[in-house]
């Protein structure tokens, strides 16, 4: 096969390696799935020596395919044209009716969950959502998400929501079905199919609305919230277990050095800040496996209620890493910065208002309390009462934001900043 995969890469929104000058993009094993459908893993190399392997569907056609758009013409082999294959609605049934089969093709295993009906004969989309892999909806009933970054080991997201399946967890996406494979000795997850949340939106939109109105009340909601990731928690260490553990303070430590040499503006404050992690050095913290990188923009109200989405963990982070199991005040600490990001950015253009700052200052107090009450009432221990190491967990999380926005939207710096200050001086 002899496509320019390596022009249309660099064209695509999950194209990872946009900071780096891209040397090879080559074929590592494809896989016919149709006749004129190919299953391709892509090895992309770059000039610094990093590697990455992509997955890409191709669909071949003898002639110009109308109604597929530039991004999706990969280029032509002798006279063949070449397509990327997700914007195909055939070629996304097509792989629906496999994980429906459970079928074996070549190195691709598809995987359908126990007891599952898939919406076999839906009509297929793809998702505007602005994502790093590509997730194609049939109908109003199930969701694909086909990674496009793939990597060796186990996925959480894929393991998560299997177990919170099997528990019927009513606060996720049921997991319908996965499909992977071998990556030398180690497993390889390629996609998983779950239920749709139709009729969802998202909670950063919905408390960015509510911020964006004059601070209308979201407490009801942020409740509902609470409760909802203290359902997830309970499952998950149900299930999984639970161990302890002392506070890592090297880790939190190491993050922090990280953060400052890409925030010069943390500077000031690491000697704080290091304190702060230091004073927790004899806590023992029980630990399991969380979602790892909540925040309001990975939950989705539905008609029913909240529902967790995208159990990837902390991304960047190697898939071992990911998988450890964690504080749930992590979680917590997540949701709580979430809700300073959405008041604050309110300010980032009225930096001098005062009474505006109050009000997003008591629009966040209110619904992080909300958000605790919430999550208390079902797990029966409050992140409160474990105030040092949430507060941690809040500065881990916002040093870590600073770094983020310095590098790449420096406007927004300000917000984290002025988190780091206040829970400095609580
Ligand atoms: P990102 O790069 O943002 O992490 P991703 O490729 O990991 O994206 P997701 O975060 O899983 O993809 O999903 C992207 C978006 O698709 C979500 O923000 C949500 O709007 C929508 N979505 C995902 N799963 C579902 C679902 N089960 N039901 C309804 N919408 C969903
Ligand atoms: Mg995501």
């Amino acid at each position: 096969m002899t496509l320019p995969f390596g022009d249309w890469i660099v064209r695509q929104r999950w194209y990872a390696g946009r900071t780096r000058v891209l040397a090879d993009a080559a074929p590592a094993v494809v896989t016919p799935l149709q006749p004129d459908l190919d299953h391709v893993l892509l090895d992309v190399s770059y000039a610094d020596g990093a590697a990455e392997r992509y997955q890409v569907l191709v669909r071949w056609a003898d002639a110009p395919i109308d109604g597929f758009g530039d991004v999706a013409r990969i280029g032509s082999d002798g006279d063949r044209l070449a397509y990327d294959a997700m914007y195909d609605p055939q070629a996304a049934r097509h792989l629906l009716a496999l994980i429906d089969r459970s079928a074996t093709v070549g190195p691709l295993t598809f995987v359908k969950e126990p007891g599952i009906d898939l919406p076999l004969d839906a009509a297929p989309r793809v998702s505007g959502a602005e994502q790093s892999n590509t997730s194609v909806i049939f109908g109003r009933d199930a969701i694909l998400k086909v990674f496009r970054r793939v990597t060796p080991g186990i996925n959480p997201d894929i393991e998560l929501n299997r177990e919170l399946a099997r528990v019927q967890n009513p606060h996720v996406a049921t997991l319908f079905g996965s499909f992977d494979t071998q990556w030398g000795s180690q497993p390889c997850a390629l996609g998983m199919v779950t239920a749709f949340a139709a009729d969802s939106s998202e909670g950063w939109d919905m408390a960015t609305a509510s911020t964006r109105d004059d601070f209308t009340d979201f407490t009801e909601e942020s409740r509902l919230l609470g409760e909802a990731v203290a359902s997830v928690h309970a499952a998950l260490a149900r299930t999984l277990g639970t161990s302890t553990v002392a506070f890592p303070v090297d880790t939190a430590l190491a993050r922090l050095q990280t953060a400052v040499a890409a925030a010069p503006a943390l500077a000031p404050h690491a000697p704080l800040i290091e304190e702060r992690y230091r004073k927790l050095a004899d806590e023992t913290l029980t630990v399991q496996r969380v979602h790892g990188d909540l925040h309001l923009g990975q939950v989705l109200r539905t008609p029913a209620g909240w529902v967790l989405i995208d159990f990837e963990g902390e991304p960047g982070q190697p898939l071992d890493e990911r998988r450890r199991p964690d504080s749930p005040w992590r979680d917590v600490a997540g949701v709580l910065r979430s809700y300073e990001y959405a008041a604050y950015q309110r300010l980032v253009d009225h930096s001098g208002d005062g009474a505006l700052a109050e009000r997003a200052r008591q629009w966040v107090d209110r619904n992080s309390t909300a958000f605790c009450d919430g999550y208390a009432a079902v797990a029966g221990e409050d992140p409160r009462a474990s105030g040092q190491v949430l507060a941690a967990y809040e500065l881990d999380k916002a040093v870590y934001e600073a770094a983020y926005e310095a590098r790449f939207r420096p406007s927004w710096l300000p917000i984290p900043m002025r988190s780091i200050e206040r829970i400095l001086s609580a």
